[in-house]
């Protein structure tokens, strides 16, 4: 790219007007939904008996039958081509991350020379896409080559871009998973199970228990002109080099500011394609940073809301093109600016409408409260160190961690109020605690547990777990990952201490203590247990980094270090008592994540290096001798002012030259740290080869760069900077 081309794409970017949306004349009531085969659609197309089975299949979690499969992939066939649908997919979540789809049109032969339109149950049910070209941690080696796509029927179909697709688990065929879906199905069934157990401690109504998630998807948007000039935001989808601009998120303008037209037109369109694709989307807004913003739904059952946030980025990646924006989900697109995360707002609730983490109107009720939300806390606590590699990538590391990011560790934020609440139940004197079953009617039964109304405006903005008036935030969720991945070990880990807390209040009860005194007494235990994992403090300081370590929280910094969490025994342990993954699909599921840190760093690694040296070196060396020509022709012209007149010049030169210097070595040093990672045969070495060894050298090839970019005439400069990317649309 000539630093010519950069002008004129920095012209076009600012030309742009925002692209018309044509709004639809309904309102949305009328087309929400209106692309996904949910029960009104199912309603219609099936016949009232098979409709009737496939619901019951659907809320009870049983198969269905091969012939209720035909019956309603005929009925979802035709369905789809009403809406101008012409191909189908099985639609996955790889381990690699996003989603993966394979169409097939739906015509099959019709034995007379032409075609007709077909789908049958079998296709509906199972696909075989090939598997070996999705990572899979080394299972197929050692087990079998083929892996197969199956129906989710608790997720409905939907068309995207006149394809059918069906949600679908994605597995070998000797049953490991090869996908987030599948433990994540496996993690809500466990949580369900455990928690419905407990739930029945208050009411015996309950059947079943609800896990609810609600995203919060934080992204940025730049030109794509200005994009496409960008060799690294193309290929990395973040920038590698690129000096802070003068002004940043100082005035911290953005987050209340108006949004700007263009971006307000694809808002809407987005807004619109969400509607159509029955994504509840609600709110919208700027973020902290310039030209950063964020997308939030209606919460909803787990695996459908995960369904919808791969959805959804999708959708954004195609929209933002149609307004001529790239939308960047990369955690740190842009040094010094604030990175993208996706909170996870996560409760649980009960078939009967029970929110589990809502404060209730009795002492029971509150007692309730107080259980779920202890066992939560130790089971966090217990968990820590996974939870952390749960949301590690190699993106998320520039966001946890890094030099300018709060630090990886992770500690429950509950607010002053609750915080108080829960110590005083572990205070509170035995007799205190008695007779609350009796005086469970009525609403202040107790000076322990009284009735709870927690304010909202409790906060804390910098908490990565946070406890926030009827839910957690798990906040250190990335702005790429799939949620799957955090959600498996926060649901199971969940379930797992519940069947502890279970196993331990029957125990008790069967000693003969009373159940209500017997739960107190364990939520005590878990309240004082838990300790260490509550802090309400500022997390970004250095203070708490020493303190954390003091309480034993998992402070691991490096993130392919920070993966050996999920096959630690008591992981294991807990992944295979909840039954949600086997230990080889841990061991599986681990090779591939250190497999795409290494993959991450390396193209990085190779964007970098040809940036530096291929881009970089050439404009600032050209101008350096420009520099030095100028200096040379000053000396001619005036021999006796020169060395005042050109002693800005002079060390200018000097300093490009330490500068361009330095890249090279770092370059070459960085080159060599690649080969010799690059030759370690176990993906675990590798991986941290390439984060103790490759990771530093980039950090400090970019610094060099950067101090060029301020040094480097302007005119001259080839990629489009900071100021330009942040602050044009
Ligand atoms: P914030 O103030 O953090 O921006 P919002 O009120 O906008 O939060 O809500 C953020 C997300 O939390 C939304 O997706 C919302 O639906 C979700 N949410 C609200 N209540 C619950 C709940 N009980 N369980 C799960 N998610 C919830
Ligand atoms: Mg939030």
């Amino acid at each position: 790219m000539s630093s010519k081309l950069r002008f004129k794409m920095v012209e076009e970017a600012f030309d742009r007007k925002a692209a018309p949306v044509a709004l639809p004349a309904e309102r949305p009531e009328k087309y929400f939904g209106e692309l996904v085969f949910d029960s009104r659609k199912m309603f219609e197309y099936l016949p009232r008996t098979a409709y009737d089975e496939l619901q019951r299949a659907i809320t009870d979690k049983h198969p269905i039958s091969r012939s209720l499969a035909d019956i309603v992939a005929d009925g979802m066939r035709r369905w789809a081509i009403d809406n101008d649908a012409r191909h189908y997919t099985h639609w996955f979540a790889p381990l690699t991350g996003g989603t993966a789809e394979k169409h097939d049109a739906f015509i099959q032969h019709d034995g007379k020379g032409g075609v007709i339109e077909e789908f049958s149950g079998k296709l509906l049910v199972q696909q075989e896409p090939d598997a070996s070209s999705f990572p899979n941690g080394g299972i197929r080696n050692t087990f079998e080559a083929r892996g197969y796509s199956a129906w989710d029927i608790s997720s409905p179909a939907f068309i995207l871009d006149g394809t059918l697709c069906i949600p679908t688990i994605f597995i070998s065929y000797t049953g490991e998973s090869l996908d987030y879906k599948t433990p994540l199905l496996r993690a809500l069934n466990a949580v369900d199970q455990a928690a419905t157990a407990v739930a029945r401690y208050f009411d015996p109504e309950v059947k079943h228990v609800q896990s609810f998630l609600g995203w919060e998807q934080e992204y940025f948007l730049v030109d794509e002109s200005l994009y496409s000039a960008r060799p690294d935001l193309v290929m990395t989808g973040r920038t590698l080099i690129g000096h802070e601009s003068a002004r940043n998120q100082q005035l911290e303008d953005h987050y209340f500011g108006a949004i700007p037209s263009r971006v307000e037109a694809f808002m809407l369109d987005l807004e619109l394609q969400c509607h159509r694709l029955g994504i509840p989307v609600k709110t919208r807004h700027n973020e902290v940073a310039p030209n950063q913003f964020e997308l939030a739904p209606i919460y909803e059952e787990t695996n459908l809301a995960n369904d919808h946030n791969l959805l959804v980025m999708t959708v954004m990646a195609e929209t933002a093109r149609r307004h001529n924006f790239r939308v960047l989900l990369h955690e740190k697109p842009f040094a010094g600016v604030n990175g993208s995360g996706k909170h996870n707002n996560w409760s649980l609730g009960t078939d009967t409408g029970d929110m589990l983490f809502s404060p209730g109107r009795t002492a029971l009720a509150n007692l309730r409260f107080l259980t779920f939300t202890a066992i939560t806390m130790a089971a966090v606590h217990r968990h820590n160190g996974l939870l952390k590699g749960a949301i590690m990538s190699a993106g998320n590391a520039h966001r946890l961690g890094a030099n300018e990011a709060p630090p990886a560790i992770i500690s429950i934020f509950t607010g002053t109020q609750l915080g108080r609440i829960l110590e005083s139940l572990v205070a509170a004197p035995a007799t205190d605690l008695s007779n609350l079953r009796a005086k469970a009617e009525y609403s202040l039964g107790m000076a322990q547990i009284p009735e709870i109304t927690l304010d909202d405006t409790d906060r804390n903005r910098t908490s990565p777990f946070a406890f926030t008036g009827n839910r957690f935030e798990f906040r250190a969720v990335g702005s790429a990952a799939n949620c799957a991945s955090a959600m498996i070990v926060l649901n199971a880990a969940v379930a797992e201490q519940l069947n502890i807390f279970r196993d331990k209040v029957d125990a008790r009860v069967a000693a003969g203590e009373e159940l209500t005194e017997a739960i107190i007494a364990e939520v005590r235990t878990l309240i004082e247990s838990s300790r260490p994992i509550h802090f309400d403090g500022n997390g970004y300081s250095d203070e708490w980094k020493e303190e954390a370590a003091r309480r034993g929280l998992d402070c691991e910094n490096c993130a392919p270090r920070m993966f050996d969490a999920y096959l630690r025994p008591e992981s294991v342990e807990m992944f295979t008592s909840t039954g949600v993954l086997t230990e080889v699909e841990l061991r599986a599921r681990n090779e591939v994540k250190w497999e795409m840190y290494t993959k991450k760093v390396q193209i990085e690694a190779r964007v970098l290096g040809d940036l530096a040296l291929n881009h970089i070196i050439p404009v600032a060396t050209r101008y350096r001798s420009e520099l030095v020509d100028n200096l040379i022709k000053l000396r001619d012209l005036m021999p006796d002012k020169a060395e005042s007149y050109g002693a800005g010049d002079l060390e200018a030169i000097e300093k490009i030259s330490v500068h361009t210097a330095a890249v090279r070595s770092e370059v070459a040093e960085m080159v060599e740290a690649r080969k010799k990672a690059n030759a370690i045969n176990s993906e675990r070495e590798k991986a941290i080869a390439y984060h103790d060894t490759v990771v530093p050298r980039m950090e400090a090839i970019r610094r060099h760069i950067d101090k060029l970019e301020l040094l480097v005439d302007n005119e001259l400069w080839p990629l489009p900077k900071y100021r330009e990317l942040l602050f044009i649309r």
